[in-house]
């Protein structure tokens, strides 16, 4: 994998800032420098010809005055004076020569001084030339007397001030351009310092959010596109945020539906399996009386037991398969529940008066503690409620036993408790008592004990109106069924 070296924001645009300030400073003093040195040129083109003019007006005027027949051989024979007063008039040192270009005057004391052939050549062919050699310019240019070109003049310039000056001026920019970049470098990084120090952190708002941890996320308090940017990024999180909590809601519902589609599977498979089960006692009693029957017929007290019997056993039956048909309806037409506000004090105190009969009967006594509680439920149900539980409670108390409904508001909810002192549940067996067609398997259970449908009912009840059921206390002097509703809508 390749690597890239990685430089930030604040260092990127720092270096931008102050290269963009050095190029300026470098095109400025290219800018300058050259029109500097053009302007350096001119000024010095300008003397040299003037120079050269007045030189060559100098020799017109002392050939004119010495009305001289042959101008080429005067010149060749005064050149050396020539250029000492041209010298001492100028002050520059200078070198004649003939027409043919060989040397007839110098002012220089020592000859070291290049080779200038070619300029000299230049000047033979009637032109003006020059050529700048370290800090001199030679300049030659011809001596012409009424056209007629007589011979040449060499003049040697220095040019030392100029180029100092030259040279002061590009020292100068170079200062100013190390001044500039370290300036501008130092300034650039202190300016970038807090805007990169903000986007810095909304990379780390970014990695938050990576890490999914949205309530972590706050704005940058800007007015520029950081600032928006910053509003952007905090607006998103938050729909994302929603958005998985959304997501982990569903997860877990589908967890819960499939936990539950599950276990819907095993309870109907057990429900099955038990309905065959409790069905095959009662019609196994009825067949063997029918085979009994039929080898006895005659038997008059055969049929009476046969009779009393078979009779016995198919109301079980009846009874099972009309519990069986409300379980099931109840599973199918849910929206067959007509919730209305009930009065429960009300309610309760009227199913008490009904199985106050039955009770007696058992030598049994109820006793009711009723507060006047609305709560919004199906009606019918809540009556099958505390029928089966107070119908199960006078089963299973012995003769001379109590029987206690209360019904009270605990915060949000109405709890109504059904109480007896009767055989009591093994402890257990709490949780099984309300699985379909549990019974207790002793003995004085089972000679009472019905289909074992009555809670599994009751507790389906309970649940469809949102309540709660469950076995709060139970031990052989007694039990108490706890019934929670919730008292809002
Ligand atoms: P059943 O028709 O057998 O009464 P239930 O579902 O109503 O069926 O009750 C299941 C079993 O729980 C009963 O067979 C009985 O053994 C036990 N049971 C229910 N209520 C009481 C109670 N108040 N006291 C003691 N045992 C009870």
């Amino acid at each position: 994998m390749v690597k890239y070296m990685k430089f930030s924001i604040k260092f990127k645009s720092t270096i931008f800032i102050a290269l963009l300030l050095l190029f300026t400073v470098v095109l400025l003093n290219f800018m300058v420098l050259n029109g500097l040195e053009k302007y350096q040129q001119r000024q010095y083109e300008n003397y040299l010809n003037n120079t050269a003019k007045n030189a060559n007006l100098f020799i017109q005027q002392e050939i004119g005055s010495n009305n001289v027949v042959n101008s080429k051989s005067y010149l060749s024979k005064n050149g050396q004076e020539f250029v000492m007063r041209l010298n001492t008039m100028t002050g520059l040192n200078m070198i004649m020569y003939d027409f043919k270009g060989k040397q007839i005057g110098s002012s220089f004391v020592l000859r070291n001084r290049p080779d200038l052939e070619k300029i000299v050549e230049h000047s033979l062919d009637g032109k003006r030339a020059y050529q700048i050699i370290g800090e001199v310019i030679y300049y030659s240019s011809p001596i012409r007397v009424a056209d007629e070109q007589i011979g040449i003049l060499e003049i040697n310039y220095s040019i030392k001030e100029f180029i100092d000056f030259y040279n002061a001026i590009k020292k100068l920019f170079i200062n100013v351009g190390v001044i500039v970049f370290t300036i501008s470098f130092i300034g650039g990084l202190l300016y970038f310092r807090s805007f990169s120090k903000d986007i810095l952190s909304l990379k780390g708002t970014v990695q938050k959010i990576k890490e999914g941890k949205y309530n972590d996320v706050s704005i940058i308090k800007r007015k520029d596109e950081i600032g928006e940017l910053s509003e952007g990024i905090y607006f998103m999180n938050g729909k994302i945020k929603n958005q998985m909590i959304d997501m982990e809601i569903e997860h877990e519902k589908l967890k819960f539906a499939i936990k539950k589609l599950k276990e819907m599977k095993d309870q109907q498979k057990q429900f099955i399996g038990n309905i065959t089960h409790e069905f095959k006692t009662p019609l196994t009693a009825i067949k063997a009386y029918v085979d009994l029957l039929e080898m006895y017929s005659d038997d008059p007290n055969l049929i009476e037991e046969a009779r009393m019997n078979i009779g016995k056993e198919s109301k079980r039956l009846f009874e099972m398969v009309k519990k069986i048909l409300k379980l099931s309806s109840m599973e199918k037409y849910d929206f067959e529940l007509r919730a209305e506000w009930i009065q429960v004090g009300e309610i309760l105190e009227d199913v008490c008066k009904r199985l106050k009969g039955k009770a007696k009967i058992y030598g049994i006594k109820i006793y009711t503690d009723l507060q006047n509680i609305m709560v919004y439920v199906d009606k019918k149900n809540f009556i099958q409620i505390f029928m089966n539980l107070i119908d199960n409670a006078i089963k299973y108390t012995d003769a001379d036993g109590q029987i206690h409904v209360k019904a009270y508001k605990h915060e949000d909810k109405v709890i109504i408790d059904v109480e007896d002192t009767g055989i009591g549940i093994p402890e257990d067996l709490r949780d099984k008592v309300f699985e379909p067609f549990f019974t207790v398997n002793d003995d004085r259970s089972r000679k009472i004990s019905g289909t074992g449908l009555g809670l599994t009912l009751v507790k389906e009840f309970v649940e469809k109106q949102n309540g709660k059921i469950y076995l709060l206390e139970t031990s052989n002097k007694g039990s108490i069924f706890r019934v929670e509703l919730p008292v809002e809508k």
